[in-house]
């Protein structure tokens, strides 16, 4: 029976006995051991923890629940958040069970269907705006200070306590750390929160190591990689397609503390990540999710040796939130035939 992040996790967030505790069933994600990338990889383990698990099917939930419940504390029954999508869908989502007004932002055209169809059915009430989600979250930010919303962005430390849990369960399933921790990077929030998570097991005794975070940003919007803000952030990760980081400081600390690096990869090597871990590990994840693994794959090319290292990628979300993208990108191997026995036999041989 999954209890939720709120429950498992309670005495390392910041709830009280006033804080309401409920839960969609966030969390205990599996942590699934690469059998066939593995072996390209060259290292002693690989593991893929599968966000696209969580009850709207984005890591953002862990976040949300205890964002939300804290808001509810404060006696605040409207939320509001900018969002590439993910986000909107998960507010939306705590919204609806808790029976709180949710306004969502979103950039016009730039939001994947799967996660527009979710704020759409949660009823949430949507703000679709001609910029990017950098504005739409400046935006934000402005509604909640001029009136009284709670910002459910990442800049709301709740969901970077509550999104650090990923880091727990990580730890707590393996018994120790990895070596190397590979992670897509957008608003920076998430790798933010997996270093707070780790460190917090580190200091309290549950692991002896803490791992080298390899942050992973599309080529097209990397300004953690430039160290400049991106205008324009262009990339097919739509999750990821942020051009001036929130929590950028953070994604340095993360960077620097842990002795990783922040790099880049291109669409076509995400593309390519994506495809190889669905067909090769049973795993559909959307673009931004396959940042990690296209990173880790373009190390070993690069001549990176693995083969002592314990190693996980984090895979943010969910598949089917980007339907249009899995069947425009996959080479689909399907075909017509006759409707009868003889000509569909043939599909065995083809
Ligand atoms: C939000 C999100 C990201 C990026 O996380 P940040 O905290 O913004 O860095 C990556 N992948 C998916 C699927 C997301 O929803």
């Amino acid at each position: 029976m999954p209890q939720g992040v709120l429950t498992s996790y309670k005495q390392f967030l910041p709830i009280n006995e006033n804080t309401p505790i409920f839960s969609l069933g966030e969390g205990q994600t599996p942590l699934i051991k690469s059998r066939n990338i593995v072996k390209i990889i060259g290292c002693r383990e690989l593991y893929f923890k599968f966000e696209g698990c969580n009850p709207t099917g984005s890591f953002k939930d862990r976040g949300m629940v205890l964002a939300v419940a804290k808001a509810l504390e404060k006696g605040v029954t409207n939320i509001v958040c900018a969002s590439t999508g993910n986000t909107s869908a998960s507010a939306a989502a705590y919204g609806a069970y808790l029976g709180l007004k949710t306004t969502i932002i979103v950039p016009q055209g730039k939001v994947a269907s799967g996660k527009l169809a979710q704020a759409i059915a949660y009823g949430a009430h949507i703000a679709v705006i001609k910029g990017n989600f950098d504005s739409a979250l400046s935006i934000a930010r402005e509604l909640s200070s001029k009136h009284p919303i709670e910002l459910v962005n990442s800049i709301n430390p709740n969901r970077i306590e509550g999104q650090k849990t990923a880091a727990f369960e990580i730890v707590d399933d393996i018994k120790r750390a990895p070596e190397l921790l590979f992670i897509p990077v957008g608003n920076a929030g998430n790798i933010s929160a997996y270093w707070k998570g780790f460190k917090e097991y580190f200091e309290l005794g549950f692991s002896k190591e803490l791992p080298e975070f390899h942050g992973y940003q599309a080529a097209g919007a990397s300004p953690l990689v430039t160290g400049k803000v991106v205008e324009n952030p262009e990339t097919i990760a739509s999750a990821i397609r942020i051009g001036n980081p929130a929590s950028w400081e953070n994604a340095i600390k993360a960077r620097d503390e842990s002795g990783g690096l922040i790099q880049s990869v291109t669409d076509e090597e995400i593309i390519s990540a994506y495809q190889l871990l669905a067909s090769n590990e049973g795993i559909f994840c959307e673009p931004a999710s396959a940042a990690s693994l296209a990173g880790l794959i373009l190390e070993k090319k690069n001549g990176s040796d693995f083969h002592d290292k314990t190693i996980v990628c984090i895979v943010t979300g969910n598949g089917l939130k980007d339907p249009e993208n899995a069947i425009k990108i996959s080479p689909a191997s399907y075909g017509e035939y006759q409707n009868d026995y003889e000509s569909v036999e043939k599909v065995l041989v083809n």
